[in-house]
């Protein structure tokens, strides 16, 4: 043989052994799962999914009794704990992380769901709004990969890290700067962290909902019922109204968000990294508001 093929057999060979010391992720049934935010809506949903497919699940969010109260509806502690976390503390992120390691053995799947809204326009939006909504959804969702990073790494089993970000980090949302730049800031970070934790057989995806109106707290505290003044319809047809501009003509439910965190985190999409996956019945495809 040739040098130029001796070099093709060497170099092959040397690709095989990195792939085979590449970190095979558990299957979904034996994961343990942190999801933030999941005392309610959305977050609530993913866990209540992760968990009826096997994983164990740990539910963070700033409440604790709210937190294990959804964790109780989700079932007794050996499947779903709660925690009391404030993602943008980082000695209260560490602590939750620790938590999971500690109730269940490990650590195998994050997802950065926490948040909130401040749908406001420019002239009207504040430093403390602008700071909060950074607070909690850029700065929170950092600390959040980065906890679970150093643990994921250091298990070597690989992993899966998610990030609940928005239709509104691609399109500009009307009147929302705070809440659209946050979300646009999480877009970037599922594409950093794809690119520096790949090497550890760790994903990093996102998912963009879009118009998720029954249970979701988001939309109380008067972001619904702006929503449903621009468009003119009652705030209680709000579902209904979003569903009909949607290509699909179907509302999204928290329980669609759940699904594309199951479908990207259940072992199936393996090789899939970096992505964000509209679950908007079609809004962003068409461009529709
Ligand atoms: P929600 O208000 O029902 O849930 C948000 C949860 O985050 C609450 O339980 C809240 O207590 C928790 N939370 C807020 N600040 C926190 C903090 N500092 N630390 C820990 N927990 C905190 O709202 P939702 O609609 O379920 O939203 C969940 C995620 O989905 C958010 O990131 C939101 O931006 C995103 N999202 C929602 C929609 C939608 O249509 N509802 C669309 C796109 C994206």
């Amino acid at each position: 043989i040739d040098e130029a093929e001796k070099f093709r057999i060497e170099y092959w060979a040397l690709e095989e052994a990195k792939l085979a010391r590449m970190p095979k992720p558990r299957p979904l049934a034996t994961r343990i799962a942190l999801v933030t935010g999941a005392a309610s809506g959305i977050g609530k949903a993913i866990a209540t999914r992760l968990a009826a497919e096997g994983a164990c699940v740990v539910i963070a969010d700033l409440d604790l009794a709210k937190a294990q109260a959804a964790a109780a509806e989700i079932g007794n502690t050996d499947v779903a704990v709660g925690v009391a976390a404030d993602v943008s503390n980082p000695e209260a992120v560490k602590a939750a992380i620790d938590e999971a390691v500690l109730a269940f053995g490990g650590l195998d799947l994050v997802v950065n769901n926490a948040g909130l809204s401040i749908s406001k326009p420019l002239l009207e939006t504040t430093e403390r709004d602008w700071d909060l909504q950074h607070d909690v959804m850029a700065k929170g969702s950092f600390l959040v990969a980065q906890a679970a990073a150093r643990v994921l790494i250091a298990q070597g089993l690989g992993g899966d890290i998610v990030y609940i970000a928005s239709k509104n980090s691609v399109f500009a949302g009307p009147n929302n700067i705070a809440y659209s730049a946050v979300k646009a800031d999480q877009a970037h970070q599922v594409r950093l962290l794809a690119a520096e934790l790949g090497e550890h057989g760790i994903k990093v995806n996102g998912v963009n909902p879009d118009g998720v109106v029954r249970g979701s707290g988001i939309f109380s505290g008067g972001w619904g019922a702006k929503r449903a003044a621009v468009y003119g319809v009652p705030e209680e047809e709000l579902g209904a109204y979003y569903a009909q501009r949607t290509l699909l003509k179907r509302e999204v439910l928290p329980e669609h968000v759940a699904n594309a965190v199951f479908v990207l985190t259940g072992g199936e999409l393996s090789h899939t990294t970096g992505l964000h996956v509209p679950v908007d019945a079609g809004v962003a495809a068409a461009f529709l508001r």
